[in-house]
């Protein structure tokens, strides 16, 4: 499968804000944001120059996608559903996006950063249902009981998460049992649960040129 293969912190001085990518480090002194505030490149030293409506809406729908951890074609494609669905199409995007398992994964605290999430993912250490599920995509219904696999258990991110109990905080759309490690998904994701400074309506304008 396609993915991203590029230094992650450069996505963010590409965009200009922490993304949250790397999980401990992005709260430190090390992050690539704190360090160096210029866009990566040869040229991310030069005077900005103004940028155009078509810019600004393309930076945003990169933000997005990059928070996310999506590749073009399939943020393209979770577009193309929200405007399929009932409601306002930037919020259902927002909300398809994050019913990703990976997300969902990040959002619990069983992973420090979206990519460690999605890694725990792919390597199987996630149930849906007391099922394996290993595909990151995967969007988590109402209902639906997410937790860690039994031999997965001791993982040191998720003794940290123990310790943390009914102090841990997660959006009021899932709930969660830290002593066994699980969480119930109790309704879709609306704009309000979702705590991500991105302006859904360029993305949508982006699109609709
Ligand atoms: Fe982004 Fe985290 Fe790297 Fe900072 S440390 S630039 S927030 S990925």
């Amino acid at each position: 499968m396609a993915r991203y293969k590029d230094s992650v912190c450069r996505q963010c001085r590409r965009e200009g804000m922490k993304l949250f990518l790397k999980g401990d480090r992005c709260y430190t002194d090390k992050c690539g944001v704190v360090k160096r505030h210029t866009p990566p490149g040869q040229h991310g030293q030069s005077r900005a120059r103004k940028q155009s409506e078509y810019g600004i809406q393309l930076r945003e729908k990169q933000k997005c996608r990059r928070t996310y951890g999506v590749l073009e074609s399939q943020f393209r494609k979770y577009y193309t559903m929200a405007t399929n669905m009932r409601g306002v199409t930037g919020e259902n995007l927002l909300s398809l996006l994050e019913r990703r398992l990976d997300n969902v994964v990040y959002r619990l605290g069983f992973g420090e950063s979206r990519p460690m999430a999605r890694q725990m993912v792919n390597h199987g250490h996630v149930l849906v249902d007391g099922k394996k599920v290993d595909i990151a995509s995967y969007l988590v219904r109402p209902g639906q009981v997410i937790s860690i696999r039994s031999k997965s258990r001791d993982l040191a991110q998720l003794k940290e998460l123990r310790e943390q109990g009914a102090n841990k905080i997660v959006p009021k759309w899932l709930t969660l049992d830290t002593e066994n490690l699980s969480a119930t998904v109790t309704a879709l994701p609306q704009r309000d649960d979702i705590d991500l400074t991105i302006e859904e309506h360029l993305i949508v304008e982006y699109y609709s040129r």
